[in-house]
């Protein structure tokens, strides 16, 4: 039994009433009417990796682990139909033995797909949409506990709003998934002057795959990744296990983690152990299966903000946050990073109907970041910027309202589906309203 429900950035809590752990449909309809019956909110559990209080479970908490897996997958399509709980790792791994994988990823893999798909989870890439703009079908238990199934034909616009859902329609227990052939990822990362990234950042975008670039806030360096599809011709050349070991075990976490906990002992430090942290930066390159060079491993903990902002304010916005800085009340130790995404039309999805940059603001877990991260929203905001669901921000329902055109037809469909805010919690209740 899960006394308190904690998130993995620790920035959560919550008391679940009961959590509930069905083996399948049956015993997952079970516990909505039992919920229902005693007055209870409904939460999924995914892994927690959100840094919002969107996942947290006040009532009745449901664990989806037992639906995890691929059910059925035709490698001719390359469509798959995955169990709602199943880890980015694992359906990776399972895609990977047999010949498909995901187009897009973003940065880590120890998510559910049901849960990074609730907050519009996305990785890098102009011409690639968030991980949602990839389910071509969702099986979900509604309030009462009846089944029902959504595809662009079937229930049309309980599908649009649900691929990005929040969690407040009701239970995914099931997903299709529309993957490709596995395919190789050519890895080129590089250190670069920020102003120079930034003037040629439309040709690298349009040239690259999948591109993105991390900037320490006090230093003048960025590190530019850029990952490319190879021809299914190309052999892998993967880092030694070694050199994987040494880079980004030894380097980027535990290293880091060093240099993170001195600048939390002695703040004055933060600025040199940025500009160290940036000159650490090298170059590196190498190729792999492509779920292995999109993901990574993340052990040092941090809180993080993210906004989605039209592609063309994305260097004003930059420029904006770098004169901002000698005014924060507290330095920044971690790194910002800007990613891309092709605009969709999922209704409540943060590249909706634009081609989008995102923009990533962290700290190091227990260092002071509210001012930081009220600095950016404040900048970002004037630019019609959208928050990450799953990240950390202060706007309400009736802002998020001005920043998108379909968040009318989401609170309609969510009142026809859970008029009774089954699948409701403090922070939904701010976010979409009552
Ligand atoms: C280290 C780290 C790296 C990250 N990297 C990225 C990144 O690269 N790109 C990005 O966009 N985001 C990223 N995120 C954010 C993360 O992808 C999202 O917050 C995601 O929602 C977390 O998935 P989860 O399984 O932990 O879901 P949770 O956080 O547990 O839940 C999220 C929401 O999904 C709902 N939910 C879960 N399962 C179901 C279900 N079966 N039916 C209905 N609703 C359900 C929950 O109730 C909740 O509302 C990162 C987060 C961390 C901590």
């Amino acid at each position: 039994m899960l006394d308190t429900w904690t998130n993995w950035a620790g920035t959560v809590t919550a008391k679940p009433a009961s959590v509930h752990h069905p083996q399948d449909l049956a015993e997952a309809a079970d516990a909505l009417t039992t919920a229902e019956r005693h007055g209870l909110p409904v939460r999924a559990l995914g892994s927690g990796h959100s840094f919002s209080p969107v996942a947290a479970p006040t009532g009745l908490a449901l664990d989806l682990s037992a639906f995890s897996g691929i059910e059925h997958a035709d490698p001719h399509t390359g469509l798959v139909t995955v169990g709602a709980g199943t880890p980015l790792h694992r359906l990776n791994a399972e895609l990977d033995g047999i010949g498909l994988a995901m187009p897009n990823l973003g940065d880590i893999d120890r998510q559910t797909i049901a849960g990074a798909l609730a907050t519009g989870t996305h990785g890098t890439g102009a011409r690639f949409g968030g991980l949602a703009t990839q389910v071509r079908a969702l099986q979900l238990l509604l309030a009462d506990g009846t089944a029902c199934r959504c595809t662009p034909d079937e229930n049309p616009e309980l599908f649009t709003a649900a691929r990005v859902g929040l969690g407040a329609l009701g239970i995914v227990t099931s997903i299709t998934l529309q993957c490709e052939p596995a395919f190789l990822l050519e890895a080129d990362e590089h250190p670069e002057p920020l102003d120079s990234v930034l003037e040629r950042f439309d040709d690298l975008a349009a040239d690259n795959d999948h591109v993105e670039f991390y900037w320490f806030p006090y230093g003048r360096t960025a590190l530019v990744k850029r990952n490319n599809r190879l021809p299914a011709t190309a052999s892998p050349r993967p880092l030694s296990p070694l050199r994987h070991f040494l880079e980004y075990q030894l380097v980027e976490n535990a290293a880091f983690s060093l240099l993170c906990r001195i600048g939390l002992a002695v703040p004055a430090s933060v600025r040199p152990l940025n500009r160290l942290s940036s000159a650490a930066w090298s170059r590196r390159s190498y190729s792999d299966r492509s779920h292995r060079v999109f993901t990574s491993t993340r052990s040092v903990r941090f809180v993080e903000s993210e906004y989605a902002v039209p592609v063309a304010s994305l260097g004003d916005v930059l420029r904006e946050l770098r004169a901002a800085l000698p005014r924060l009340e507290h330095p920044v130790m971690f790194p910002v990073e800007i990613r891309l995404a092709a605009g969709d039309d999922i209704w409540l999805s943060t590249a909706h109907g634009r081609d989008t940059a995102y923009i990533a603001v962290h700290q190091f877990h227990g260092m002071p970041y509210r001012h930081w991260f009220e600095t950016f929203e404040s900048i970002v905001r004037e630019v019609g910027g959208r928050p990450h669901w799953g990240k950390m921000h202060r706007l309400d329902a009736r802002e998020l309202r001005e920043l998108y055109p379909r968040f009318d037809d989401f609170r309609r469909v969510r009142d026809a589906v859970d008029p009774q805010r089954t699948f409701s919690n403090p922070h939904l209740t701010r976010v979409l309203g009552a």
